[in-house]
């Protein structure tokens, strides 16, 4: 028996889901909470962040941006499923240059960003 559902994210964002057990409609709803329950910039406390994905020499990037400050959140991808995890221990933090779109580097405060971005969860 299969289900059809309804899950209010975010205020900003309804999921339809359909699933043919709880611990379908479960895995379905974790995968998207993973990355739409961050709704506020860990940095600046903005809510103008939004989802990004870029290429990089064949990688897949996934992260959320914060638009007021420029701050980035990132995203691991397991190997089995696809599904993606945030990467709290490197938390929000600013890009500080190296290649063009390659993978960022921590910067110095990302403890503190760290702290900041778990305080949202
Ligand atoms: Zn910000």
């Amino acid at each position: 028996m299969g289900v059809k559902m309804k899950w209010n994210a975010t205020p900003k964002l309804w999921l339809e889901v359909e699933a043919n057990s709880v611990t379908e409609a479960i895995e379905i709803i974790s995968g998207y909470a993973t990355v739409f329950s961050i709704t506020k910039c860990g940095k600046c406390g903005s809510e103008r962040v939004r989802p990004e994905h870029r290429v990089a020499s064949g990688y897949n990037f996934y992260n959320i941006r914060c638009d007021e400050c420029g701050a980035q959140f990132d995203f691991g991808q397991h190997k089995e499923g696809g599904t993606l995890f945030p990467k709290r221990d490197k938390g929000w933090y600013v890009y500080q240059g190296g290649s063009e779109g390659g993978p960022a580097a921590p910067t110095e405060d990302g403890n503190r960003a760290f702290s900041e971005a778990a305080a949202d969860f």
